[in-house]
């Protein structure tokens, strides 16, 4: 199976105006790393599926902020029995549905900011039988009748090439690992799911996701990038009509 990440071709004068700022109901403060002296926070592991409401001193995760490490840990310890197995939670990790401001209109698959799908809710049906994408509907603060947006929430699958030679801090993970560019771009271990995040900022889709959106896609003026590795290039691209990038 061929995975893909999808980008938005750079079109002059596009006619999808729409557009979005990242707010979320709940996140997770960013940090100051004691032992790397990094201040970072957000960037891609989010959780749309995970509702905060119910979580006693749930304010503590309204604002966006930077705190001390020991404060971090202590505030992801009371969401993580919330959390979904296999979720990769960390600095500005990010709960509950998109909040922002929207307008303008939206292509029907909207990639604003690479590491986030979402989808005009028709097509969330179209999703039926694909694996690893739960649909979440927004909740962007918009002018009356524009249509809404389904956020998709894609969990850690799959790892980039190159990615695990960088030693993490060893306080709060994070590596000097900068992805290289499209095309240089490659999966080490490949998804077991059509859905995918592979990376904090990188998603990736399965041939199987092309071919279905294979319209919308076009429609909405989004590129597949190859990234599975050397080896059958381009062939799930060349059963749809997706424009492809190596
Ligand atoms: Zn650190």
């Amino acid at each position: 199976m061929r995975y893909y990440t999808l980008t938005q071709a750079r079109i002059e004068r596009s006619r999808w105006t729409g557009a979005y700022d990242l707010g979320r109901e709940w996140v997770l403060p960013g940090v100051e790393c004691p032992t790397c002296k990094a201040v970072w926070g957000g960037g891609g592991y989010d959780y749309p599926t995970v509702d905060l409401s119910e979580l006693p001193g749930r304010q503590d995760f309204e604002q966006p902020r930077c705190v001390p490490w020991n404060q971090f840990v202590s505030l992801r310890k009371r969401v993580m029995p919330l959390v979904p197995p296999g979720a990769v939670v960390g600095p500005g990790t990010g709960f509950g549905a998109l909040t922002g401001r929207a307008k303008g209109k939206f292509a029907p698959v909207v990639i604003h900011v690479p590491w986030m799908l979402l989808v005009e809710p028709a097509l969330v049906a179209k999703l039926e039988g694909l694996t690893g994408a739960i649909p979440v509907p927004t909740r962007f603060k918009a002018r009356p009748g524009m249509t809404g947006l389904v956020e998709l929430e894609v969990r850690p699958g799959g790892s980039i090439l190159g990615a695990a030679t960088h030693k993490p801090c060893s306080t709060c993970g994070r590596t000097g690992f900068v992805l290289p560019p499209f095309g240089q771009l490659h999966l080490d271990e490949v998804p077991t799911v059509d859905f995918a995040r592979s990376c904090a900022s990188v998603a990736v889709v399965s041939e199987r996701v092309l071919e279905r959106l294979e319209r919308e896609l076009k429609e909405s003026d989004i590129v597949a990038v190859d990234v599975t590795g050397e080896d059958e290039k381009r062939t799930g691209a060349q059963r749809s009509s997706i424009d492809v990038l190596p």
